[in-house]
């Protein structure tokens, strides 16, 4: 049997809220509130939700860009908390990011050269003659021409400095690649493009993905399974085909109500939700949805819901289904508190 490339056991990020002149710690913002998952190798995951829901600081803590406050994350195996300085440092070649804006996120000053070169640098490799055949293949591998290393970013397209980004994600050989909404600053046909061009990546060179996106539609056609959080939880997780094809936590219908339909004869109706998302400060007590929801019961006040499982791989945690329904996932955490 395969191993997972990386198990989140339970993590949690909650930040601290300091005020005075004694920085003193007056409440914390819960932006990651134990969630747990994997991902084989070779796996894509999106993780979509809201603006605030998480997503990009669970991407964040899990290549440890952020500090956890408590909870695991395993690296084929190894807890990543228990590493060396040096061995983080040789993991981040193997994990590597993409992110939204790829105009801010590249140096201005530098050619697309240094770019790609910076993280070569940073890990020693391919050094000489092996650096311009290295710069000449991520070019081509990602759509652009090699005669344009020696341009600066101002002179592409946006589509283009994306595609300069997943080079450089790609310079070191990475295992796993985390995109974080990478193509939402992007026109939508070049949103297009850029997803194709991830999948195509994926298959060449068997990547791992995670793709944290707002939008449900993005991660439709590239993922293999789907991770809907809410709040600093996980709402709902599935493969691809059985969430789209059976919902079952209404976050996620609301979600799915928003997908465009290509078919004029297809009506779908879009659910619209009332109200903000609420303060990750202070969340709702019972489920952190029922403030939004339009299904909520007496009970979705008081108790948090269990994590219930629909068949092989597909949860979901909501009390509108019972034990007959679906079993309770066994979520308990495995790993020990760090920071009380
Ligand atoms: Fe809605 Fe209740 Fe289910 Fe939460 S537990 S999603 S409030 S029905």
């Amino acid at each position: 049997m395969r191993s997972p490339l990386v198990t989140v056991t339970d993590l949690k990020v909650h930040f601290p809220i300091k005020k005075g002149i004694l920085a003193k710690t007056v409440g914390h913002v819960y932006a990651v509130d134990g969630i747990s998952f994997d991902i084989m190798p070779g796996e894509t995951i999106g993780i979509v939700g809201e603006s605030g829901c998480g997503k990009t600081t669970a991407g964040m803590a899990m290549v440890q860009l952020t500090p956890v406050t408590s909870g695991a994350v395993l690296w084929k195996g190894r807890d990543m908390a228990e590493m060396t300085r040096s061995e983080l440092r040789a993991l981040r070649r193997e994990m590597q990011l993409i992110f939204q804006d790829p105009y801010s996120s590249l140096n201005p000053r530098m050619t697309v050269r240094q770019i790609l070169s910076d993280p070569m640098d940073v890990h020693g490799m391919f050094t000489g003659r092996q650096r311009k055949e290295r710069i000449d293949f991520l070019l081509d591998t990602v759509g652009l021409s090699p005669g344009q290393a020696d341009l600066y970013p101002h002179e592409f397209s946006g589509g283009q400095r994306q595609r300069i980004g997943i080079a450089r994600a790609l310079a070191l050989d990475p295992c796993l690649i985390i995109g974080d909404e990478p193509v939402s600053a992007l026109d939508v046909s070049i949103q297009a493009q850029i997803i194709n061009l991830l999948k195509r990546l994926k298959r060449d060179f068997n990547l791992s993905l995670i793709i944290i996106s707002h939008d449900l539609a993005v991660v439709e056609y590239i993922c293999d399974r789907i991770i809907v959080m809410y709040l600093g939880k996980i709402v709902e997780a599935s493969d691809y085909a059985s969430l789209y094809k059976n919902p079952k936590h209404p976050y996620t219908r609301t979600l799915m109500s928003a997908i465009p339909v290509p078919d004029p004869a297809r009506r779908t109706r879009r659910i619209i939700l009332k109200g903000d998302v609420p303060s990750p400060i202070n969340p709702p007590a019972g489920c952190r949805f029922h403030t939004r929801c339009p299904d909520r019961m007496e009970i979705c006040h008081k108790q948090e819901p269990a994590m219930r499982r629909f068949g092989d791989r597909h949860t979901a945690a909501c009390h509108l289904y019972t034990e007959e329904q679906a079993e309770p996932v066994d979520n308990k955490p495995k790993a020990k508190e760090k920071i009380s």
